[in-house]
C-alpha cells in the first residue's frame, strides 16, 4: 500500500510516497519555501512536486500536515500564520479533485502527535500528548488511541497556557505563557533586551560569552546560540534556558494533573538544547504534578519527518 505525505510547513515543503508495508520512503522531495511566499505559490509547487513523485504509481490515499489551523473535517485550512493567503482554502477539495485520490488534512502538531504515536516515541501508548518547542510551542493530542482534537479542533494549545501570570506580555496579548517563555525566539529576545537595557546590573560572566559568541552583534542571538552559551556556563544563558525549561515543565505538570495521560513527548528543534535543559523539564513537571499522578517525559523520535509520518498516519484512516 502507497501513501502519500504532504508537509506544508512555516518554510519548507514536502511529498513523499511510503510504503505502507515496508515503513519506507519509496520517493522523497524536500524543498523550500520561495521567499514572500503566498498560498497560491505554495500550492503550485506542491502540485507540481506531487506530479512528479506519482509518475507510474497510484497511492491510495494523501495525507497532508498544514501548519496552521484546520477544519480536519472538512479539510478546509483556516489560515497560516506564516504564509499569507491561506484563509479559508478547501484544500482536501482541492487535491481530490485534481488528483482523484481520497485525502485528509490536519494541523502539524495533531499529525505530529498521530505520526509518534503509530511509528516513533509513542508506539503503544494509548495516551499522549505530543509538545513541539521551536519557533512557536504547540501539541497535540492521543486519547484512546485516536487523536482528540477538541470541541472545534482547538485541543493542545499548551503554549499559550499561562505559568506566569506576572510575567512578560506574549504574542497572544496574555502574560507569562509557556510558549512566552520557552520558545527559541523568546528565549533570544529576552537575551538581547537583557543585555541592551540592564547592562549595568550585569556581573562578571553574565551574558559575556553570549556577547561573543556573536560578536557583539545582538541582532545574531537565537534560540540557538542561547543553548550554546548555556553549554559554556554563561550565566545569563543559564537563566533563560533555565525559564524556558521550568515554563514548560510547569505546564506539563499542569497538563498530567488534568488529563493525566501516559506518555508526553518532546520533539521541536529547543529540545536540542542539551541534558540540562531536559532534567528541569523532568524535575519541575514532577513537581508541579501531584505525587500519584505517573508519567513519562520523552523526546520525539521523528524529527523533521514527523509531519510526513503523520500524514501517513493520518491518511490511513481513510484506507
Ligand atoms: P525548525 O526547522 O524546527 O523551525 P529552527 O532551526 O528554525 O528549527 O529553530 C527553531 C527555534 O529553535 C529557533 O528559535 C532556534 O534558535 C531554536 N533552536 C534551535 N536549536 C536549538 C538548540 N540547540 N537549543 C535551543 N534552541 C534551539
Ligand atoms: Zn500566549
Amino acid at each position: 500500500t502507497l501513501i502519500l505525505a504532504l508537509d506544508f510547513g512555516g518554510t519548507k515543503l514536502a511529498a513523499a510516497i511510503a510504503n505502507l508495508d515496508s515503513r519506507e520512503w519509496l520517493r522523497y522531495e524536500r524543498h523550500f519555501s520561495p521567499v514572500n511566499a503566498d498560498a497560491n505559490t505554495d500550492l503550485k509547487i506542491m502540485r507540481s512536486l506531487i506530479h512528479s513523485l506519482i509518475q507510474g504509481v497510484t497511492p491510495s490515499a494523501i495525507g497532508v500536515s498544514f501548519g496552521g489551523p484546520v477544519d480536519a473535517i472538512t479539510g478546509k485550512v483556516r489560515l497560516s500564520h506564516h504564509v499569507a493567503g491561506w484563509e479559508n482554502i478547501p484544500l482536501k477539495d482541492l487535491l481530490e479533485q485534481e488528483f482523484s485520490i481520497p485525502t485528509v488534512v490536519d494541523n502539524d502538531a495533531n499529525i505530529a502527535a498521530l505520526g509518534e504515536y503509530r511509528f516513533g516515541a509513542g508506539q503503544g501508548h494509548d495516551s499522549l500528548f505530543y509538545i513541539t518547542i521551536s519557533t512557536g510551542v504547540g501539541g497535540g493530542w492521543i486519547l484512546n488511541g485516536k487523536p482528540w482534537r477538541g470541541a472545534a479542533g482547538m485541543a493542545g494549545e499548551i503554549g499559550h497556557t499561562v505559568v506566569d501570570p506576572c510575567g512578560p506580555v506574549c504574542l497572544c496579548g496574555k502574560r507569562g505563557c509557556v510558549e512566552r517563555l520557552a520558545s527559541g525566539p523568546y528565549m533570544a529576545k529576552d537575551a538581547r533586551e537583557f543585555l541592551l537595557n540592564e547592562s549595568d546590573k550585569i556581573e562578571a560572566n553574565q551574558g559575556q560569552i553570549l556577547r561573543s559568541l556573536v560578536n557583539n552583534n545582538l541582532d545574531l542571538i537565537t534560540g540557538k546560540v542561547v543553548s550554546e552559551a548555556a553549554s559554556q556556563r554563561d550565566e545569563l544563558a543559564l537563566n533563560i534556558l533555565y525559564k524556558s525549561a521550568w515554563a514548560l515543565g510547569v505546564g506539563i505538570g499542569n497538563v498530567a494533573n488534568l488529563i493525566n495521560p501516559q506518555q508526553f513527548v518532546l520533539g521541536g528543534s529547543v529540545t536540542k538544547a542539551g541534558k540540562n535543559w531536559w532534567s528541569v523539564v523532568q524535575k519541575t513537571a514532577r513537581e508541579t504534578a501531584l505525587p500519584e499522578v505517573n508519567f513519562e517525559i520523552i523526546p520525539a523520535m521523528l524529527g523533521d519527518d514527523a509531519p510526513l509520518w503523520g500524514a501517513v498516519a493520518l491518511a490511513e484512516s481513510v484506507l
